[in-house]
């Protein structure tokens, strides 16, 4: 008789965190906030961004977001039931922008696989800031299925879309998605997304040493004059199934000496408050900025903690607001919105809930040093988007 087979242990990766207790000022009567006005947090960074995570699915398995070892077939991911409908997402917005968020951006897992994402746009698309401003709308998406929906997002009212593109070099970027994606469907997605109007277009690239760093001086050469801002995403330790490793990241400043090897820069003033991306613009023949060959923009996330102006809010798909990219918990809104909370009652915890923070991971990580390894589990990026 053959040996019994060896049991084939599946760890469970259940990534999704327990939910933090809303605050409790925000249910007392002396404690209700007006339901429009500004605000800020202990270190008096305002609300300005929500990223909506509209899906926790994907159909790329990039190793540095959602290796394939862990998102599996036997992977839970959210039943449909748990995710936020358009219209709760659309109510809970609305009193974000009445605390002060201008800019909108729809993610993922990839945006794009959720059904009738048009549909969610045109409802976003009818805010209003308290000063009667349409928001800036924009998402973030691969690109795969965008060559099908530019238009009909573009008609629905989304401003600008950011594409994710890790290498020009076929055999570089579907060993990178790691389901065999041809380059040239996103870049026919880019193509179709700047013929709707979907501009100016953004692509993020994120390095990875040993990986795609010989594809940074072929992805600059591509972008730059295209009217596109080409930028260089330090690969980061978010999440706690990638097994990142500090040697993998190349530093934004490696990156711009490369560039500075064959393309001049010089850098440019952030355009906004806040701005993630450090600019630099290419030179022309004087020496100059010429703004016909356009710029690029780096993302320090681990070499440079941009902590104290981060202004962004996360809204999972499954309706829990998080504070910060590394938390490990986050609030859970879609109990009031399932319960019998009013619109006041929404304002006023997510005005509680931001006036409390004081998140700061990656200054903490460069105080500590990034080998002491995450503190507890943090969320995947898949789960809560970029
Ligand atoms: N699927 C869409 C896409 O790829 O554009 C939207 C969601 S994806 C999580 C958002 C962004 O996060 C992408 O630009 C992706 O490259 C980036 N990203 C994911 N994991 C990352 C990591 N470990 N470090 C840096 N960027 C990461
Ligand atoms: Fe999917 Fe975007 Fe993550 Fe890649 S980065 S696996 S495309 S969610
Ligand atoms: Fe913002 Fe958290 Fe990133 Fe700091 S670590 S910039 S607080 S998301």
């Amino acid at each position: 008789m053959s040996d019994p087979q060896p049991q084939r242990v599946i760890p469970l990766h259940d990534h999704r965190p327990l939910a933090l207790a809303l605050p409790k000022s925000a249910f007392q009567a002396d404690q209700r906030l007006t339901a429009q006005g500004l605000l800020a947090d202990l270190r008096g960074r305002a609300l300005h961004d929500l990223r909506i995570s509209v899906t926790d699915r994907c159909n790329f398995r990039c190793n540095y977001c959602m290796p394939k070892e862990i998102f599996d077939g036997n992977y839970a991911y959210l039943p449909h039931s748990a995710l936020l409908s358009f219209e709760e997402i659309t109510r809970l917005t609305r009193q974000f922008v009445a605390h002060g968020v201008q800019k909108i951006r729809l993610t993922g897992g990839e945006p794009l696989l959720r059904k009738h994402l048009e549909r969610l746009v045109a409802q976003l698309a009818t805010l209003r800031t308290p000063e009667g401003q349409p928001l800036d709308l924009t998402l973030t998406t691969n690109g795969a299925l965008l060559a099908r929906k530019a238009q009909a997002l573009k008609d629905a009212g989304l401003q600008r879309v950011t594409v994710s593109l890790d290498a020009l070099d076929d055999a570089v970027f579907r060993s990178m998605n790691d389901v065999d994606f041809p380059v040239a469907d996103v870049l026919a997605g880019i193509d179709a997304a700047r013929a709707a109007g979907l501009g100016p277009i953004k692509i993020n690239m994120v390095v990875k040493r040993g990986t795609n760093e010989q594809q940074i001086l072929p992805m600059a050469r591509h972008f730059r004059g295209s009217g596109m801002v080409l930028r260089f995403i330090e690969y980061m330790d978010v999440g706690a199934t990638n097994g990142w490793r500090m040697n993998q990241v190349l530093p934004s400043a490696e990156v711009i000496r490369l560039l500075q090897t064959e393309l001049p820069l010089v850098p440019l003033a952030p355009s906004q408050p806040g701005e993630t991306a450090q600019r630099w613009g290419y030179a022309g023949a004087d020496g100059r900025f010429d703004p016909a060959l356009g710029e690029v923009g780096v993302i320090s996330s681990v070499t440079q903690a941009f902590c104290g102006s981060c202004n962004r809010a996360r809204l999972s798909t499954e309706g829990q607001l998080y504070l910060c990219l590394f938390a490990d918990k986050g609030y859970d809104l879609r109990s009031l919105l399932r319960g019998d909370a009013s619109d006041a009652d929404l304002s006023n915890t997510i005005g509680h809930i931001w006036q409390g923070r004081r998140d700061n991971y990656s200054e903490q990580r460069q105080a500590l040093g990034p080998d002491t390894g995450p503190p507890v589990k943090r969320i995947e990026m898949s789960y809560i988007g970029g």
